[in-house]
């Protein structure tokens, strides 16, 4: 066939070479380390002469077919698979500064980066300046000579906040910093931020990827010579993804788009349901008119992705109660899930922060985050409607 294969194509067509067995679907790698036929061409492999395995920390067939189909999907030059999302948040942070660098994060980051950003990083000397997504004045003022990185994501969790991509690609472009984007939330069905200047793209495979719940998984993306560098960090310190973990992600981007096209459409449906119900405050969804960045929303993702969030009237008490009284809907810390998951961050993930700081990074007391599955959307909004008659407080 003389046309390139579209991106969604490739996800699911990209495969390993056939073993001699001529298998349809890519076997399971599970070896540690790659044989040579002589002292040769092991030689040749550590020179980096060639690109033969050598050893599953630093690649691996499964792992290889993973991050293939990821650079396909996003529009990335090189790519490298790591076990968790946060090891390759963790990874593309330590590979890419050093002490003394500074770098911009959007205030509402995912927890645990959260973390990385404020307790450990300032212990090597890089400095982080947090500036709330949407106030561009701040990330001009935020910029400082030695400012090395800006590290987004949009949607942001859990109040689903837009950064607009090509405002953040022009900013970055214009101060020569690299632009690092979890694109976690979306998926790269949904929005590809190295279409409008991201240098690199990390991922908890976790969520949307692996899409049921099963393995953990990260992976980081991007302009070569940055995975380079990302490369070599993580083939010395070992945050490598298991090939089983990897064989299974690899089989789930092949229904990416079609399991993204249905999240998103159910979550469109169950946001405007709950945006005329009585006991609810707001709702929050990128692809609702109400969303206060519809436009950007509409520019940069092609539907709204699966996550939606509102605030139930009655605060924490009542958010707690509509999480006791949901049937089918699972309470659980995850998302992503072909299972509807519902969480009330103010007394589950944030509850160790006081009133103040919670509503400093959006928490409201009412916040409920909805990660929205594959079941018939009717049964997803009846189960959510009849826990929040029984919510009333
Ligand atoms: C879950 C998540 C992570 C962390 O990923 P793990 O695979 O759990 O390590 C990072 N960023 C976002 C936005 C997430 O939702």
């Amino acid at each position: 066939m003389s046309q390139e294969l579209d991106p969604i194509s490739k996800a699911i067509r990209i495969q390993t070479k056939k073993s001699a067995q001529n298998e349809h679907s890519t076997p399971l790698y599970l070896t540690s380390s790659f044989t040579f036929e002589s002292a040769e061409t092991m030689r040749a492999a550590f020179a980096d002469e060639v690109d033969d395995n050598i050893y599953s920390r630093f690649s691996n067939p499964n792992v290889d077919e993973f991050i293939n189909k990821m650079c396909a999907l996003e529009g990335a030059e090189d790519g490298f698979a790591t076990a968790t999302g946060m090891s390759a948040i963790f990874s593309s942070f330590f590979a890419l500064l050093k002490q003394g660098d500074h770098m911009i994060c959007c205030s509402s980051v995912f927890g645990s980066t959260f973390t990385i950003v404020t307790k450990y990083l300032p212990r090597y000397g890089i400095t982080c300046t947090l500036v709330p997504a949407e106030d561009k004045d701040a990330w001009e003022a935020a910029v400082q000579p030695n400012t090395k990185m800006v590290y987004i994501e949009t949607p942001t969790n859990p109040q689903i906040g837009l950064i607009d991509l090509e405002w953040v690609g022009q900013f970055t472009k214009k101060h020569g910093i690299i632009l690092n984007v979890d694109n976690c939330f979306a998926t790269p069905v949904v929005q590809r931020p190295i279409d409008f200047g991201a240098d690199i793209v990390v991922h908890s495979a976790t969520k949307w990827i692996d899409g049921q719940g099963r393995v953990l998984g990260g992976v980081i993306v991007g302009r070569a010579d940055l995975i380079k560098e990302i490369y070599l960090y993580c083939r010395h310190t070992g945050p490598a993804m298991s090939p089983f973990n990897a064989w299974v992600l690899s089989k789930s981007l092949e229904t990416l788009d079609v399991r993204m096209e249905r999240h998103s459409k159910n979550a469109l449906k169950v946001a405007e349901a709950l945006e005329s119900h009585p006991s609810v405050s707001w709702v929050k969804y990128p692809f609702l008119p109400s969303h206060p960045q519809y436009e950007i929303a509409k520019k940069q993702m092609t539907s709204g992705g699966g996550v939606l969030c509102f605030e139930i009237k009655g605060g924490s008490a009542a958010g707690a109660k509509f999480l006791n009284a949901l049937e089918m809907i699972s309470v659980t810390a995850n998302l992503g899930d072909t299972r509807t998951i519902a969480a009330h961050p103010a007394s589950t993930t944030h509850s160790k922060l006081t009133e103040d700081e919670r509503l400093s990074v959006g928490i409201t007391p009412g916040l409920i985050r909805i990660s929205t599955g594959l079941e018939k959307v009717d049964d997803i909004i009846a189960d959510i409607q009849q826990a929040l008659e029984k919510s009333a407080v």
